[in-house]
């Protein structure tokens, strides 16, 4: 085979974050094979014009077992216990079949807007017993082609205070859950949760994502004690905390020790732009404090850092489409980032969160996987600002999608 024919796929013109200046990608058996001004290929080739190419977005805190619930439950909800409690009385009679149908829904948006990565977090407790796992699992195999799904087993409701919680983790872990999650704060005896959650999993020699520091109140907090557990196991890199608002209530001075001690530790922080705002500060009768951890600013201190969608159309968050390009957005805005840092704000959505997942083969490299979607924009900044569409997807090579532009039909 001459160098002419070697690649299955050519993309010309692409802007990546790296590179303003155009260049050819060449995909080979689903990798990218080569990068470089001119590709010289008879292979089939998509011209982007210049358009910018992310290896799509990584989503690193989405719970596809109980979205879309807002047409079943009252809507006078508001705080996070009373999210807890609508969620917790409606599960008991979910079915496989239904929260599949859920999942699908929010994962094909997923897709459809650029997202190639997921971690999910599915809840394990004897009311719902492994049903959530099991349509998770199915959504992981049927869906495997369009997206790479990550398992994160998890107790909403608690774990050393609800009997049964734990055999039910394990047997989640013994069937392929790819990690373990934990909500400390629920529990009656929150560090001991923590320390049995690091011994699972020690034991199956997998990451962490817990839920943590949930609220505005920074007199106490569960983070030193995940740092403490991080560190006495060399857990450093495979730790990860959700929400942290607690992070967004200290001046400065506390918030940069808090930096340095999750750096140090290795404990990679997600904030949830979309259900912080919702469920923080509801006591507030004005001057509503916004509750959302400030992460470009922790990544500066060297803490990993992501922004995900948590939570779709449910007691915890009724909104939500699934997209991270609006979520960072959403995110830039009210975190009030500067124009300079929006490139740092789309990271938040793509490399950094692969780096929390510890995806080795992320990235518009040769070598990894053929995962690109393209923008309709020419830079990560103008991303960031004007929320273009997401023109096209593929995985490993494959294409997965393909929005076509609006037309305007002028009189
Ligand atoms: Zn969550």
């Amino acid at each position: 085979m001459s160098a002419k024919t070697a690649f299955d796929l050519i993309f010309r013109h692409a802007v990546t974050q790296s590179s303003a200046v155009p260049a050819d990608i060449g995909v080979s058996d689903g990798r990218i094979a080569a990068i470089a001004p001119h590709l010289e290929s008879e292979a089939p080739e998509i011209d982007l014009g210049g358009k910018l190419v992310l290896s799509g977005f990584v989503d690193t805190h989405l719970h596809l077992d109980k979205a879309c619930l807002l047409g079943r439950c009252g809507h006078e909800h508001g705080s996070l216990g009373d999210a807890i409690a609508a969620v917790a009385a409606m599960k008991r009679d979910f079915a496989i079949e239904d929260i599949y149908a859920r999942g699908a829904r929010v994962l094909e948006r997923a897709i459809v807007a650029g997202t190639t990565r997921i971690r999910t977090h599915v809840e394990i407790d004897p009311r719902i017993g492994l049903r959530g796992f099991e349509a998770i699992k199915a959504l992981k195999r049927d869906y495997a082609w369009a997206i790479d799904l990550s398992t994160c087993a998890f107790p909403q409701e608690g774990l050393t205070n609800d009997p049964g919680t734990e055999e039910l983790l394990v047997a989640a872990l013994c069937d392929g859950a790819d990690l373990i999650g934990g909500c400390p704060y629920t529990d009656t005896d929150p560090h001991a949760q923590i320390e049995k959650l690091f011994d699972l999993a020690q034991a199956f020699d997998v990451d962490v994502d817990l839920h943590l520091d949930f609220d505005l109140d920074p007199s106490w907090w569960h983070l030193d004690e995940v740092c403490r557990q991080t560190e006495r196991r060399n857990y450093q890199g495979r730790v990860a905390i959700g929400h942290a608002t607690k992070l967004s209530a200290l001046p400065p001075r506390q918030f940069d020790a808090a930096a340095t001690k999750l750096a140090r530790a290795g404990v990679a922080v997600t904030v949830l732009p979309a259900t912080d705002l919702y469920l923080m500060g509801r006591d507030a009768t004005h001057n509503s404090p916004r509750g959302l951890t400030v992460a470009h600013r922790l990544v500066e201190k060297g803490v990993v850092c992501s922004v995900a969608t948590n939570n779709v159309l449910n007691p915890f968050t009724p909104f939500g489409d699934a997209s991270l390009l609006r979520m960072a957005n959403f995110y830039a805005n009210v975190a009030q980032a500067s124009v300079g840092e929006f490139d740092a704000c789309l990271d938040l959505v793509t490399a950094l969160p692969a780096r929390l997942m510890n995806l080795g083969d992320y990235g518009i490299a040769v070598g990894n996987p053929a995962d690109i979607i393209v923008l309709d924009t020419t830079s990560g900044r103008d991303a960031i600002a004007e929320l273009p569409d997401v023109l096209m997807g593929f995985k490993q090579g494959r294409k997965v999608f393909e929005r076509q532009k609006a037309v305007l039909f002028r009189p």
